[in-house]
């Protein structure tokens, strides 16, 4: 089964900027795939596609059985419940404590309190964050923080986890524990798509690598390297 497929995806800024061209892909379900390619070359809006952040503007798409195309405003919610996503500066709710961070994702989803309890204690286990939960974010370290947003991500069993450069802000040791999380997931059966510039996970954690530039997709490659100087 295909968690996504693009056919001829196209996405233009309105300021002319053509940022993807034609690109099609199929990723199936419980892959991982690491997203690389030089600095504008479009991997930020690929992944902003597939959340709908942004909209394509030509082509199609599917994303966990959701068409992009005919995407209603109030169907996002219901994609966001079967895609998580992590940014590579976290953006967790700064007023909120590390526990209210993560229940409120699934608070918006229609969630009850009871599972809500439940699950945000059984995702705070998995990241070994279960002693930080009255913490606010800005009393955890980036490693810290990071950890919380992908048990944030991952709170309401999403069959898809995108990351945008999830390590990007963090010093190789937690990069490290961050992949070891991914791994994880993905092993429990969540398929992973990651943007990233780090060529040592790229190339010591074997995964299908795409590669784009320019908009276009010019490599994809099982177990693929990283295949740019740093
Ligand atoms: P990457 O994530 O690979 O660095 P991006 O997707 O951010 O690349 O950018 C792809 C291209 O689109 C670049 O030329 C960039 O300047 C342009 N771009 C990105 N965001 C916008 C925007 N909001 N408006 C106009 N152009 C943009
Ligand atoms: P808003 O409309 O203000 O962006 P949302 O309800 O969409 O609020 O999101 C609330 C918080 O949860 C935001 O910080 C957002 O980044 C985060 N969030 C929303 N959807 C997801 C998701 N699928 N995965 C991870 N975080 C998410």
């Amino acid at each position: 089964m295909n968690i996504i497929k693009l056919n001829n995806v196209s996405k233009k800024y309105s300021n002319g900027t053509t940022a993807l061209r034609n690109i099609s892909l199929d990723i199936e379900a419980g892959e991982f795939v690491y997203i690389v390619g030089p600095s504008g070359a479009g991997k930020s809006t690929f992944i902003k596609l597939l959340y709908h952040e942004l909209k394509i503007d030509k082509g199609t798409g599917i994303v966990a059985k959701f068409d992009l195309m005919k995407l209603k405003r109030r169907d996002v919610p219901l994609l966001r419940r079967s895609v998580g996503v992590v940014f590579q500066d976290y953006k967790l709710l700064p007023k909120k404590t590390v526990y209210e961070n993560i229940a409120y994702a699934m608070e918006v989803v229609g969630k009850r309190p009871r599972e809500i309890k439940k699950r945000v204690n059984e995702v705070l286990d998995l990241v070994g964050l279960k002693h930080k939960l009255r913490s606010f974010p800005d009393e955890l370290s980036g490693g810290e923080q990071q950890r919380v947003a992908i048990a944030r991500s991952i709170a309401n069993a999403p069959k898809l986890l995108i990351a945008d450069e999830p390590t990007g802000n963090l010093d190789p040791e937690n990069s490290w524990e961050i992949m070891n999380l991914l791994e994880k997931i993905n092993l429990q059966g969540t398929t992973i798509l990651m943007a990233t510039h780090n060529s040592q996970i790229v190339n010591t954690l074997r995964h299908r690598v795409v590669a784009i530039e320019n908009g276009r997709i010019v490599r994809d490659q099982a177990e693929g390297d990283y295949g740019y100087d740093d």
